[in-house]
């Protein structure tokens, strides 16, 4: 058998930033001349993409071909405009989210992708796993598709799969899916689609690399799947607003993350509303809250 393609190296470097993500970092990564998720400037972030760190002067070459983000929340966009000026590599972004894409970044996008597309001249593919926010995608390094006929273009059979997942999934613990940006059934559908498509190792917005993507994917999968039974006990126990499904929902103490519990029921509640599992009245009960990140 032919040898595979050589892959590009990834390079994560790992940005202070203000995130409510546990780590309390945000990763950045660089693979085939695709900066993904620029959260901060760093002189580690100079160093690795090749600008020089000091005055910010423009010194020509650098290792970035295309600028993108995995979504637009504030704790993965935060230094995008300013390595765009840095690198002078065009920003990319997802066709149906660039009005929000621009608000988040100050940037309006030089270019954009859809899903399977490569993002720019990058051999990275943009993959769409919305349910973390709207805007949600992640980028594959290697083949993405589940069946060899889509591998089209530069996809080789036995290429290392591999995937900047973003906040779809993290190593330890979970990530928020909240509303109003969160969407549990796109988010289960994206999980799925991450499982299914078999890749050798995820590469998550906050924390360490994810090198048992199938255990990771099912274990998310099955603690949303928990916390959905626990609201839909709460409900049937007699909860009737969204408080009472949060006391029902939790059991440990929520000081400091109330918010985010609360958006996260709200979300499950939405799902169970619109699959018809609790009643209409729910929609009324149902307040819409601020975005969490
Ligand atoms: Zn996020």
């Amino acid at each position: 058998m032919a040898a595979p393609d050589p892959k590009p190296s990834v390079t994560r470097i790992e940005l202070p930033v203000d995130t409510r993500a546990p780590v309390g970092t945000t990763n950045a990564y660089l693979a085939g001349g695709l900066l993904v998720d620029p959260a901060a400037r760093t002189d580690a972030l100079d160093a690795a993409i090749g600008v020089a760190g000091a005055g910010g002067d423009e010194t020509g070459k650098t290792a970035v071909e295309a600028i993108a983000v995995t979504h637009t929340h504030p704790d993965h966009v935060g230094a995008v405009a300013e390595y765009a000026d840095l690198t002078g590599a065009p920003v990319i972004a997802h066709a149906d989210h660039v009005d929000r894409f621009t608000a988040a970044t100050g940037v309006d996008p030089d270019e954009t992708f859809r899903d399977g597309d490569r993002v720019g001249d990058t051999p990275v593919r943009a993959v769409e796993t919305p349910g973390h926010a709207p805007d949600h995608v992640a980028f594959a390094v290697g083949s993405i598709g589940g069946d060899s006929e889509d591998a089209d273009g530069g996809a080789v059979d036995g290429t290392p799969r591999e995937l900047f997942c973003g906040d779809l999934a993290v190593a330890e613990g979970s990530v928020v899916v909240g509303a109003p940006d969160g969407d549990l059934r796109d988010y289960l559908d994206s999980l799925e689609r991450v499982r299914k498509t078999g890749y050798d190792r995820l590469y998550p917005g906050h924390g360490p690399a994810i090198d048992d993507p199938n255990v990771v994917c099912q274990r998310l999968i099955d603690h949303r799947l928990d916390r959905e039974r626990a609201v839909l006990d709460a409900v049937e126990a007699g909860a009737s607003d969204v408080e009472g499904a949060v006391d029902g929902a939790y059991e440990k103490d929520l000081t400091g993350v109330a918010d985010l519990a609360r958006a996260t029921v709200v979300a499950h509640l939405e799902k169970l509303l619109a699959e018809g599992r609790i009643g209409r009245e729910w929609a009324g009960r149902i307040e819409r809250d601020p975005p969490v990140k």
